[in-house]
């Protein structure tokens, strides 16, 4: 089974939707990020096309499960991304 079919799977557990609600948007240049509850990738590229602090257009969009959080950290080997399953969904 694919990552984004085990997703889609938990989210309709959930909710009963196909797809993940929620999107960590990264940038790839200077790592700003935002967490999107926008319903899918094209609506939030319409409010978020750029990175709002380096104007970057490599904007990185990461689905998750209404289950899903995750953490930004900058380490000594870099940028460090930590996902967890929380205990109550959002
Ligand atoms: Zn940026």
């Amino acid at each position: 089974m694919s990552v984004i079919s085990l997703l889609e799977n938990q989210n309709s557990d959930i909710k009963g939707k196909p797809y993940p609600d929620i999107h960590c948007v990264l940038c790839e240049s200077c790592f700003w990020s935002a967490t999107s509850m926008l319903p899918d990738a094209a609506s939030i590229l319409q409010f978020i096309n750029v990175c709002p602090i380096c104007n970057n257009k490599s904007l990185s969009l990461i689905p998750l499960t209404m289950k899903e959080s995750y953490k930004i950290m900058i380490g000594p080997r870099g940028l460090e991304m930590e996902f967890c399953i929380r205990d109550t969904p959002v």
